[in-house]
């Protein structure tokens, strides 16, 4: 589990109907409007319940909505670049001749289907070759820098207590099901993804040419390894914890503690010579240590198997892209595959994201959008800096470096100004699995070369296209792609009211990840210190727990509830989010005013734009993987838990005690 940066949207739903505020008009209307649903009872209902109720999930989707509308045209976009690149005579060497040769290759299904698994014989006679742990952790690590993580859990990134240098860094792996918990809990559900997980890996032994029997020998194996492994991991409540995650330790002292790993040599075969590395949950290491010793060596190849397998198992013939299907399919609800034009959209993003993402922007992005948005990003830091100010429970000297981290941020707004190089990617028309291998080798050469040199300020997590945004507190930074600039987010046709409820809210929402349980970790340089005082800390961590009790309560599914320790930070940040999108509004002069626009004020097209946005219906299952594993809360709770809590919201929709939404005023949670 590698260092969650705080995306908006984790989500990638694609389809649904055009919403108003789609079209480039002058005057936005908005529709829809569920005037059978009172605000105060269901504020997402009572702007998307008409919608809601009649919209339907295309079968090779798990969800519709406001992200998939934004989505939708996004991926027709970047599909028809893909196809008309695909389609031309390009220089070798260029972006167009690699990232049209790519998605050409992987459109060539005749070809990959022939090959079947032919591309992935070479890995497996490389784990037949296994004689010692030596030999195991030389495959384990090679493989790594293809792509496959396995066991080893290796990532590069900024030292929480010196977030100048970038250093190597180890976390908890070696598991395939979504998070630790799915190992052990026994309820209906989680059986059934345990049993369609062992069902897709004994389904890829066969297809490697073993029978039935033997194949599910090996699922058992496998599954029995991860199992093992998971004890030792933490759960994704517990990975929050900031301080936990950092164990900064020396190769000497590595080697000494966990002999069976070698980590001199792991690390001379990864390529990484430093002295010291940070091991992110080190019991992890310790068991798998001690596995290494116990655990049979016949039974590790055929883990190391199976991880190669599922790992690349979208990348060979069909019969195994349709197992690993099914398997999705018990996470996601998603009744039928995407299309192959759809999947090998994402495919490319994921590859050479930042080669396609130089044709979007040249042909979609506005330049004016930066512009704009810059400007909202300004309205919004003054607005959160004079909250900050009339803060009742904080101390000034804690006040005043809020306000210097504050200040302190970097934006980065549409795309970066310097693009990823992939000159070194070898893309064939005609190699499917080796251009994916090769961009793979690419990213990690990418990643190993800047261990122990500066980081590098200008690097950009997201490809400019996607529908996201984040905040990175190592960089003290936020970042808003132009994916995200564009309707029901951004319209430069719209009225500040839409706009500021819509991008408004996820700058806010950005902007106060700093300050979540833990940005505030993270003082104005990036570096994890204790800058607040003891006694503020304690007030704010007594703030937060109000949102995690709170939060606690929400249901989804009828009887699941929203994990509150798990969404604390996204909660935290959707609360105060919206408070200073709301303050930055009532600067405009639209704010300041009371004029209506097709009968709704200013302050309720501000609140209609905030519910329109999270616009989302989801299939079941995809909700339950979600609300265990996503650090977000579901759409209806990012839209009515942080309204609950927020004054201007009642009295903007007059809601009153006996509404289900309404809480008396003492109980209203505000954290900044
Ligand atoms: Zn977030």
């Amino acid at each position: 589990m590698q260092r969650t940066l705080c995306f908006l949207l984790v989500l990638s739903i694609a389809a649904g109907c055009r919403q108003a505020g789609d079209s480039a008009t002058s005057h936005i209307t908005i529709t829809g409007i569920d005037s059978s649903r009172k605000p105060g009872d269901n504020f997402f209902m009572y702007v998307n319940g008409i919608w809601y109720d009649s919209a339907q999930i295309p079968a090779s989707q798990s969800g519709v909505g406001a992200y998939s509308f934004m989505n939708f045209p996004q991926r027709i976009r970047l599909q028809g670049i893909l196809d008309s690149v695909a389609a031309s005579n390009n220089t070798a060497g260029s972006i167009e001749q690699k990232v049209g040769d790519f998605y050409a290759s992987g459109m060539d299904t005749a070809t990959i289907d022939k090959r079947g698994y032919e591309p992935i014989k070479p890995l497996l006679s490389a784990i037949d070759g296994i004689t010692d742990i030596t030999s195991l952790l030389k495959v384990a690590t090679d493989e790594q820098k293809i792509g496959d993580g396995s066991i080893i859990g290796f990532s590069v990134g900024p030292d929480d207590k010196q977030s100048t240098i970038n250093i190597a860094q180890f976390y908890q792996a070696g598991t395939g099901l979504p998070e630790k918990d799915y190992y052990f809990k026994s309820d209906d559900a989680t059986l059934g993804i345990q049993s369609a997980y062992k069902k897709y890996l004994s389904g890829l032994f066969e297809l490697t040419g073993l029978d039935a029997a033997s194949a599910v020998k090996n699922a058992d194996i496998t599954y029995g390894i991860e199992k093992q492994l998971a004890t030792s991991h933490r759960n994704n409540i517990e990975l929050r914890d900031v301080k936990a995650n950092y164990n900064k330790m020396s190769v000497a002292t590595l080697a000494k503690k966990q002999p069976n790993l070698q980590w001199p040599a792991l690390l001379g075969n990864l390529g990484v010579k430093v002295d010291s590395v940070n091991v992110a949950q080190p019991a992890y290491y310790d068991k798998l240590d001690q596995m290494l010793k116990s655990v049979p060596l016949d039974d590790w190849k055929i883990y190391l198997k199976a991880s190669a397998l599922s790992n690349f198992s979208n990348f060979l013939s069909r019969p195994f892209a349709e197992v690993a299907f099914q398997y999705n399919k018990a996470l996601s609800g998603q009744a039928v595959r995407k299309s192959r034009a759809e999947e090998m959209t994402q495919a490319v993003d994921r590859s050479l994201g930042h080669a396609l993402a130089q044709l979007y922007v040249k042909k979609y992005f506005p330049e004016d959008a930066k512009k704009r948005v810059a400007l909202l990003v300004d309205n919004l830091k003054k607005a959160l800096a004079a909250r900050i100010t009339r803060l009742d429970w904080m101390s000034d000297s804690t006040k005043a470096k809020a306000k210097e981290k504050l200040q302190a941020f970097t934006e980065k707004i549409g795309y970066p100004d310097k693009w990823r190089d992939y000159s070194a990617v070898d893309v064939k028309r005609d190699a499917w699995f080796e251009n994916v291998l090769s961009a793979n080798k690419n990213d990690y050469n990418y990643r190993v070369d800047r261990i122990g040199k500066p980081v590098d300020r200008t690097e950009w997590y997201t490809t400019p296209p996607t529908v996201t945004a984040y905040n990175n507190p190592p960089m003290n930074e936020i970042v808003f792609p132009a994916g995200i600039l564009q309707p029901p987010y951004f319209d430069v046709n719209a009225d500040d009211a839409l706009n500021y409820g819509g991008i408004g809210m996820v700058i806010g929402h950005e902007i106060t990840h700093s300050f979540d349980d833990q940005g505030a970790q993270y003082d104005k340089t990036g570096n994890v210190t204790d800058w607040w005082t003891k006694s503020d800390y304690d007030k704010f961590r007594a703030r937060t727990q109000q949102v995690i009790d709170q939060y606690n309560q929400f249901t989804v599914l009828d009887s699941m509830h929203v994990k509150g320790a798990l969404t604390v930070g996204e909660n935290t940040a959707d609360i105060a989010g919206i408070a200073i999108a709301y303050d930055a509004f009532k600067m405009t002069d639209q704010g300041k005013d009371s004029t209506k626009i097709d009968g709704l004020t200013p302050d309720q097209r501000f609140f209609i734009s905030i519910a329109r946005i999270w616009r989302v219906k989801t299939k079941d299952e995809f909700m339950r993987t979600y609300v265990n594993t996503n650090p977000h809360s579901p759409a209806t709770w990012r839209v009515n838990g942080p309204l609950m809590n927020f004054t201007p919201f009642y009295n903007a929709f007059n809601v009153q005690p006996g509404d289900k939404m309404f809480k008396p005023e003492n109980e209203r949670i505000v954290v900044w």
